[in-house]
């Protein structure tokens, strides 16, 4: 508020600063304009008035020399000195030399006249006033027009009038016709009332600017205030609430000069951000909703690495609180900093998947990098999605592919991938593999005497019996197909499976289902012995095994023939 006062105040003084120079320069010119005019004037008037006292000092002059009293004329040039402002005033020959000192004129007058009518002088002096030479007097003589200057005198400024004494007429009686002018008027008067006069113009007329100026200044401050300060304020105010984040600011529109439109777009564009700020705040709500409600934990950093976002669905997967997350980092969001740095080295903006084995959890993370149009990076987010539930149902679903839905056992096809692998590691290391093929004995007429119900009990019967005679880890019994079975030994010998089927059998003879019993018939035939190069092959060697069994009276066991057919 203060500052922004200081600001506008600042405005208002630097534009009635401008107005008043401006202004002031105005005055100024007209009032210098004005006290020069009145000094010309003043100057003028005072020139006028002397030329207007010589003229007629001359007139009395010449009046006075007509009668013939020219030592009067002398007294009276000499009184002349005595008026106030007059410094000196005298008649001056041609020659520059004072008049009514010698006899000179009083020689040639009397000569002229023929006659001594006027007595010379008792007494001479010389008194040059001029220079012979001076150019002013010169001038004034050759001109016979009076010719006046400025000049200074004893550190005073004076003014001098030289007025021609012309040989009129009435003066050739006495002096003859010869000459043209007999001398001047010589005047001289000391400026310093006339330029008292001339500065107390100036004085008035820089009191009067002064009075002007003073009185702009006030009507220029309040006009300013009034008109562009003020509203200029209440807008400034207006913007700086705008920007301290109080969007209900509006400024009241009065009139239709610039200061009101800028309030008018002010108001325009203070209601657009309300709008936009209510749109980004809903949008803003939308995306908490969602960050807070979805299942996946979303965890973000910024461009430090520092953690600055993590939903409740993170702690809850991430089985951490929020503070302890973000005081771990996210490298260790999932307690394998490793992992996740190289993650996130292969992120970049299209992001990686991972799935971490986390606290008996499967956790999908989606790790990606975030950055700016310009290519700045803004930061990091993992996106965590639980996947235990899929994993474990995915494990369900390998299991049931590779199990006998009847029995439980492996089935054909679990089969043929163990028997192959199995085989394939027997070559390799050189041990012994033996299979073992069972075929339920008459089991169609069992079906048929029992109904197919009872007939699928007693081969899961069948199934629990041959599996409580092997190996737990190293024998592997599946459903081949129907009511046949086939076990797969490990590191058995041909010999030794004989021994192990024939325990099964005597536990099949054994066993009673519902009341009712079954005999198996089994062929055995082992790797070495048979000298099987697949798979398959060990599998028809002990195929025709079981068939040698049941051609030869079911309910026993019979090996495979070694080196070649049984
Ligand atoms: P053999 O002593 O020569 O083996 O005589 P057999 O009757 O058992 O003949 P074979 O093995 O060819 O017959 C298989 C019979 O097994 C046919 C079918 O009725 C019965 N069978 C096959 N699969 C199932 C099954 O899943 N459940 C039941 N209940 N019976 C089956
Ligand atoms: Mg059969
Ligand atoms: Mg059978």
């Amino acid at each position: 508020m203060k500052l922004n006062s200081l600001g506008l105040s600042s405005i208002g003084a630097k534009l009635t600063l401008a107005i008043c120079s401006v202004i002031a320069l105005g005055f100024g010119s007209i009032v210098y304009f004005y006290a020069k005019q009145q000094e010309k004037n003043i100057l003028l008037q005072n020139e006028r008035a002397i030329q207007q006292v010589l003229n007629s000092v001359s007139e009395g002059l010449q009046t006075v020399m007509i009668t013939g009293s020219a030592d009067v004329a002398e007294l009276y040039a000499d009184k002349l000195k005595g008026i106030k402002d007059v410094d000196d005033f005298r008649i001056v020959r041609t020659n520059g030399l004072e008049a009514f000192r010698d006899n000179e004129t009083i020689h040639k007058v009397n000569q002229h006249r023929g006659e001594a009518d006027f007595e010379p002088r008792p007494t001479e002096h010389e008194h040059r006033v001029f220079a012979a030479d001076d150019a002013n007097l010169i001038r004034a003589i050759s001109t016979q027009r009076f010719v006046y200057y400025y000049h200074q005198q004893h550190g005073l400024e004076h003014l001098t009038f030289l007025l021609p004494i012309k040989n009129v007429k009435k003066c050739h009686r006495c002096h003859g016709k010869e000459r043209e002018v007999f001398g001047v008027l010589e005047f001289r008067s000391a400026l310093d009332t006339v330029r008292e006069e001339v500065r107390q113009t100036w004085m008035q007329s820089l009191l009067v600017l002064a009075m002007a100026l003073a009185a702009v200044l006030v009507v220029a401050t309040v006009v300013l205030r009034r008109y562009i300060v003020r509203p200029i304020e209440v807008v400034s105010l207006a913007m700086a609430k705008v920007a301290a984040g109080d969007l209900n600011q509006n400024i009241p529109v009065i009139g239709r000069d610039e200061l009101s439109l800028m309030a008018l777009s002010f108001n325009k564009m203070t209601g657009e951000l309300r709008d936009s700020y209510a749109g980004f705040n809903s949008e803003h709500n939308k995306l908490e909703t969602i960050l807070m409600g979805t299942d996946e934990g979303i965890v973000v950093t910024d461009g430090s690495g520092a953690v600055v976002l993590v939903n409740p669905a993170a702690e809850f997967l991430l089985d951490k609180p929020s503070a302890r997350i973000v005081e771990e980092g996210f490298l260790r969001l999932l307690d394998d900093p490793q992992r996740m740095e190289c993650s996130l080295e292969h992120a970049g903006i299209a992001g990686t998947n991972d799935v971490f084995l986390y606290r008996q959890r499967f956790l999908a993370v989606y790790a990606s990098t975030l950055q700016r149009a310009d290519g700045h990076m803004l930061g990091h987010a993992a996106i965590i999605r639980d996947m235990t539930k899929e994993k474990r149902l995915e494990q369900l679903l390998r299991e049931l592919s590779n199990t006998d839905a009847l029995t439980g056992l492996a089935n054909r096809r679990a089969l043929d991938e163990t028997l192959a692998r199995e085989f394939a590691l027997a070559h390799e290391q050189g041990r012994e593999l033996a299979v073992l093929m069972f075929d339920v004995d008459h089991f169609k007429k069992f079906n048929d005497n029992h109904g197919h119900d009872q007939g699928d009990r007693v081969l899961k019967a069948f199934a629990v019996t041959t599996r409580s005679y092997v190996r737990e880890v190293l024998d592997t019994v599946c459903r081949y197909g129907g009511e046949e079975f086939m076990v797969i030994a490990r590191e058995t010998s041909q010999d030794g499976a004989v021994i192990l089927a024939e325990r099964i059998r005597e536990g099949i003879e054994a066993m009673v289902v519902d009341g009712l019993r079954v005999t198996t018939s089994i062929g055995v035939a082992g790797i070495r012995e048979t000298g099987a190069s697949t798979p398959g092959e060990l599998i028809e060697r002990a195929d025709a095994a079981l068939y040698e069994a049941k051609r030869s009276g079911r309910n026993r066991v019979t090996a495979a023939a070694r080196g070649g057919a049984a």
